[in-house]
């Protein structure tokens, strides 16, 4: 299982225009390290722009080292090939990177607060509110998710067994 990690809007609340506040940023990570605990095997992947402006090694640095040892890499900043920038971007750069790695047939999620940057795939995705973050309410349904991750990733009409 693959991990699809934004920052902004899911580790902290998302501040429209402007810097996170150093009291705010990072104030859902506790939530955050704690499900994974429960998930040693799933392997995260920052999606955050964070890492644009971030090296691997300092985007590691503001996790504890034991879930920092998890993140395995970013994917990678897109440039402008046949989909337009910011329409469905994060999606592209997901599948882009799934792609890359040849790992298409891994089961994965994004937790995200961006749904609306996901078209075919948004059924992957476990969605923050963008001014709140992980809450309690977030965080029960990534653990639905990565407890049974056929159901986030199979379309209702798969689940139900009519695969179309
Ligand atoms: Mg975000």
């Amino acid at each position: 299982m693959i991990l699809f990690l934004d920052f902004d809007g899911v580790l902290h609340p998302q501040y429209e225009g402007q810097p996170v506040p150093a009291d705010v940023a990072f104030c859902h990570l506790a939530r955050f390290e704690s499900v994974m605990r429960d998930f040693p095997e799933v392997e995260i992947v920052i999606s955050s722009t964070w890492r644009e402006e971030f090296s691997i090694e300092r985007l590691r640095a503001w996790f504890s080292s034991d879930i920092a040892l998890r993140i395995t890499g970013t994917t990678e900043s897109t440039v402008i090939l046949t989909s337009p920038r910011m329409v469905k971007q994060r999606e592209w750069e997901t599948v882009a990177w799934l792609t890359t790695q040849s790992r298409g047939n891994e089961p994965w999620i994004a937790l995200d607060d961006a749904l609306w940057q996901f078209g075919q795939y948004s059924d992957h995705v476990v969605a923050c509110k963008s001014y709140v973050g992980l809450d309690a309410s977030a965080e029960s349904r990534l653990r639905m998710a990565l407890e049974n991750p056929q159901a986030v990733n199979e379309k209702p009409d798969k689940a139900n067994g009519n695969i179309v």
